[in-house]
């Protein structure tokens, strides 16, 4: 018999003992439910919010992003430094197994042109409808204004709009979510419960954030929210690394955010962390050599303006007025200088926009509090999976893979320590 359908079989007698408790009903903590209904349990999912997956029902407004085709060494490498720590979640939740998912849903997927994978409508609300319907349909229970707010020894208190309740349980799954976009229900309160059950926490951080630039008035005025398309931004991170990647970047008025400024924002934060300000690169004319730029630059002007001339080279908008933002009147009519900046624009970062603000969150329950199924090492029967944990991925459906992952993982691992616990 297969190791899946033996605890399967096994599970069956503890059906309906509604002792299992998954805690945050966020994508993470409902695919956990998942694959406990499915092994026969009914879990209970509690959550401090009136309704279930706020965050990913945010993320469906710009487009739902499940995941990601690329290579599966490429895809891994997407998480860092825990590349290792998140190969078991992702070895049972690739983005093959999420397309399947999202399939078996009723939700065919299809890969955009930067091998983002989205559903066919790109929306979140249809999706979570579906999951939802099917984890009730099979038994999983909702607990919904239920918030965690202690735990000491197996007595787990809940704040609900009836007052404070205890609960015990044999097993319990953590998904409890970072920090960022606290309005949504992942606010991090749980640090302190955790902290004061000696568990070691890495500070939370914003992941996938903006930064700030000192960007002047009028240009603010005048180019908050545009696209800088077709850019390179390049930089040396802190360990020596040099980076250097085409895509877009969008002009805010605290400074930059976007899909090129997310990629790197972890080693940019790592690069302001040590020290701010800090400088990047943009090639704004990646399609021009400097020499060709020069020479088109040095070309006389006669009697046009410069602002007539450098359109003719198709410097104009945002790209003439970056100009302004960093060279003087005088120094505008040097074209050596000029077209140096435009080939290399150094973007001064003031600073990181906050936690609250960011997409994702780094830092969190540290690696070394669980072991290989995401039990606590000293809590047995406690799991913790998602974006509580200590571990970043940038944007472009990483982080629900990542997050859904290990709440299969973790509730993998919460049916075998089931299973030895009843042989005892
Ligand atoms: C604007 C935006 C767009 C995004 N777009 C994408 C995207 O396209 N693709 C992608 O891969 N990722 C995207 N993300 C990130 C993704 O949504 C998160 O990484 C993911 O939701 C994290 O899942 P989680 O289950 O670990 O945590 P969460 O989704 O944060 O869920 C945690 C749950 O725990 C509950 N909770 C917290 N504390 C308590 C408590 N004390 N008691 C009870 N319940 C509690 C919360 O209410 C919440 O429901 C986006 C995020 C944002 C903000």
């Amino acid at each position: 018999m297969s190791l899946k359908r033996e605890i399967t079989s096994k599970l069956c007698s503890l059906k309906n003992s509604n002792n299992i408790a998954i805690i945050g009903a966020g994508p993470a903590g409902l695919m956990a439910a998942e694959v406990l209904s499915n092994a026969g349990y009914t879990p209970l999912v509690f959550d401090s919010k009136p309704s279930a997956a706020r965050k990913f029902l945010r993320a469906g407004r710009g487009g739902l992003n499940l995941t990601h085709d690329e290579e599966s060494a490429l895809f891994s490498s997407r998480y860092f430094e825990a590349e290792d720590f998140l190969a078991p979640a992702l070895e049972t939740f690739s983005p093959t197994h999420m397309r399947l998912w999202a399939k078996e849903l009723g939700f065919e997927t299809y890969v955009g042109s930067s091998g983002k994978v989205y559903p066919l409508d790109k929306k979140a609300a249809p999706l979570l409808r579906s999951w939802i319907h099917r984890l009730k349909a099979n038994g999983t229970q909702f607990k919904m204004q239920h918030k965690l707010v202690s735990w000491s020894k197996n007595s787990w208190q809940f704040q609900t709009p009836d007052g404070l309740i205890k609960c015990s349980f044999d097993g319990v799954i953590l998904a409890l979510g970072g920090a960022s976009w606290p309005s949504l229900g992942s606010t991090g309160e749980w640090t302190k419960i955790l902290e004061k059950k000696g568990l070691s926490i890495n500070p939370l951080k914003p992941a996938n954030m903006g930064f700030n630039v000192s960007w002047s008035d009028v240009f603010k005025e005048k180019f908050s929210g545009t696209a800088l398309k077709n850019v390179i931004l390049s930089f040396t991170d802190i360990k020596g690394i040099f980076h250097s990647k085409m895509g877009e970047l969008m002009v805010s008025e605290y400074g930059v955010e976007g899909s090129l400024i997310y990629t790197y924002s972890k080693q940019m934060r790592e690069m302001m962390d040590r020290e701010s300000p800090c400088i990047v690169y943009l090639d704004l004319f990646p399609h021009r050599t400097l020499s060709k730029l020069t020479q088109e630059l040095s070309k006389s002007r006669g009697k046009q303006s410069l602002s007539a001339f450098w359109k003719r080279i198709g410097l104009t908008g945002i790209k003439a007025s970056m100009l302004r933002e960093v060279l003087q009147k005088e120094e505008l009519k040097e074209p050596e200088l000029v077209a140096k900046i435009l080939k290399k624009f150094p973007l001064k970062l003031d600073s990181y926009r906050p936690l609250e603000e960011a997409i994702s969150t780094a830092g969190g329950l540290a690696f070394e509090n669980l072991d290989e199924s995401l039990m606590l090492n000293d809590f047995a029967g406690v799991f913790c999976v998602g974006e509580m944990l200590d571990w970043e991925a940038p944007t472009g459906g990483y982080l629900l893979t990542g997050v859904m992952g290990q709440g299969k993982q973790a509730a993998e691992g919460l049916l075998k320590f089931l299973i030895e616990i009843q042989q005892i």
